[in-house]
């Protein structure tokens, strides 16, 4: 038996950088059935424990060993629409690969060990999408949508929360009808996630599932200015999912950051992965890219807006300038190790312990330094990663043409600050029925990043698989 996991191919860092072509390449077959083979098929498969919606992954497995890659298509459909998504986004190591028996007890992380049970996902969709030429429309018995029962739900927000609940719902019959205030569906993984991690084309198949199963999609729709949740139930929906997504920028709160040239994460990724910047002017959105770029923060996030800042320079003919500034040590980054691996491999740069305490600029108002202070670590917070403390008196400039500032993101408040009677909690997270996933108004749930902050896809999608479920019984007491 091999001892560790198989890995999966990967374009080689000098040319993956010159445009947005998928990084990781996944498996092939005889790689899938290798990586397969080395499952124990535990009695007890700890794994399961270890996803949020809770896939069989021990019978999938053998179901590749088999070589029935549709049967274990289905296993997975089954539990998860969105097996190509997943494959490629879920941070596995934290998840279903820690709880792998292979992994060892107590470990915070997966081993080198644990199979590779995301890859094998990703395998098993990517081979429903290229197979399966109908493959959206395979799934687990569906019920017809033709008005067989005239209760109808609206889901607001097309990230994964609403993506899953809308699936779930329709699925059983219900008819679903999504509002979205961009005008293309996916949230994050359409705006934030860049499409050399996640491409487009997989995205959409994976969302015309949805459209096959019957949900409407309305896009440019901003609830709580197009309509209010009132309007919704008087317009003869019965239920409401609320995935509203944590979309809102944090600052740092320091002069000049309302510079030109200093960026929220949100709006380069928005600029680039939605608007397609980096196409401009064929596509009308421009998007500036100057020699030295600096990227604040040290999540997924920061990651993706470096790595995405890095191919918009090459792409410009530019040599890549690209530093990402953090405030505690590497240890203590909360961004997944593969990216921040990959963000190394691709030619980015990391200074450590480094807090920006102002940005400074041109007489036209353009971006020229940072200033900083050096920090040290202190005692741990809430978090339990160890504080950074400034240093007095350390403080120092680098030049810089664009900034982007990645450090954390809050709840999109549009509809929920409209809704009278809805409890939030101070930063404006929709407050719920962790069992039902309820919130305080009568026949409107909610899930995902609106629920308790910035998570997962993967913890969205369970969040809404519990209120889909909650609002089945709901709509067929
Ligand atoms: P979102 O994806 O934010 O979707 C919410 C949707 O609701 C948006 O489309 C928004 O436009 C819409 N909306 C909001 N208000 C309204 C309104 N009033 N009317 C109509 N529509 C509205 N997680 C991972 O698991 N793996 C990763 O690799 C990963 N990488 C990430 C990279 C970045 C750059 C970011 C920002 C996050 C990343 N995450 C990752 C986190 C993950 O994407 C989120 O946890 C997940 O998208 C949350 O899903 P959601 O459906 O709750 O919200
Ligand atoms: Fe296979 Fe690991 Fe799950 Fe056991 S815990 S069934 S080895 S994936």
């Amino acid at each position: 038996m091999t001892k560790k996991s198989i890995k999966p191919d990967e374009l080689n860092p000098s040319v993956r950088t010159n445009d947005f072509s998928e990084v990781l390449l996944g498996y092939n077959e005889a790689q899938a059935r290798e990586e397969a083979m080395r499952c124990l098929q535990c009695k007890n498969p700890a794994c399961v424990a270890g996803c949020p919606v809770g896939i069989d992954i021990k019978k999938f497995i053998f179901q590749i060993v088999e070589k029935d890659y549709r049967a274990a298509y289905l296993t997975i459909k089954k539990k998860n629409n969105f097996p190509s998504i997943c494959g490629r986004v879920c941070p596995a190591e934290y998840q279903c690969r820690k709880a792998c028996v292979l992994t060892g007890k107590g470990s915070s992380f997966a081993s080198e060990r644990a199979i590779n049970i995301h890859l094998l996902e990703r395998f098993v969709g990517d081979w429903g999408m290229r197979n399966l030429k109908d493959g959206n429309t395979v799934g687990p018995e569906t019920e017809s949508v033709s008005g067989k029962h005239r209760d109808a739900a609206a889901v607001v927000g097309s990230g994964p929360a609403g993506l899953c609940c809308a699936g779930e719902l329709a699925r059983s019959g219900i008819k679903v009808v999504m509002f979205e205030s961009l005008h293309k569906t996916g949230g994050v993984l359409r705006y934030g996630i860049p499409p050399f991690r996640l491409p487009q084309e997989v995205l959409d198949f994976e969302i015309n599932y949805l459209k096959k199963l019957g949900v409407e999609i309305r896009t440019n729709v901003v609830m709580g200015k197009a309509m209010t949740l009132d309007e919704l139930f008087k317009d003869g929906f019965s239920c409401v999912f609320l995935g509203l997504g944590a979309g809102t920028p944090s600052f740092l709160g320091v002069s000049g950051e309302n510079l030109c040239n200093v960026y929220s994460a949100n709006e380069f990724l928005t600029r680039v992965n939605l608007m397609s910047a980096f196409k401009f002017p064929e596509y009308h959105t421009p998007i500036n890219t100057g020699k030295r770029i600096a990227v604040i923060g040290g999540g997924n996030t920061a990651m993706d807006s470096a790595r995405v800042a890095l191919r918009l320079q090459k792409i410009n003919n530019i040599t890549p300038d690209v530093n990402i500034f953090y405030r505690r040590t590497e240890k203590e980054m909360p961004g997944r190790r593969p990216e921040i691996q990959h963000a190394a491999e691709e030619g980015i740069k990391f200074e450590f312990l480094v807090q920006p305490v102002g940005f400074e600029g041109d007489k036209e108002g353009r971006l020229e330094k940072i200033k900083f202070l050096r920090c040290r670590l202190g005692e741990p917070d809430s978090s339990g990663r160890r504080r950074p403390v400034p240093i007095e008196g350390s403080v120092f400039e680098k030049k810089c043409d664009i900034a982007i500032i990645a450090v954390g993101l809050g709840a999109n408040r549009v509809l929920t600050k409209v809704t009278p009677g809805i409890n939030v909690d101070k930063w404006g997270d929709v407050l719920v029925d962790p069992e039902t996933m309820q919130t305080s108004l009568s026949r409107v749930y909610a899930g995902g990043d609106i629920v308790g902050g910035e998570g997962t896809v993967i913890e969205a999608m369970g969040m809404a698989k519990k209120a889909s479920a909650a609002m089945i019984k709901c709509l067929r007491p």
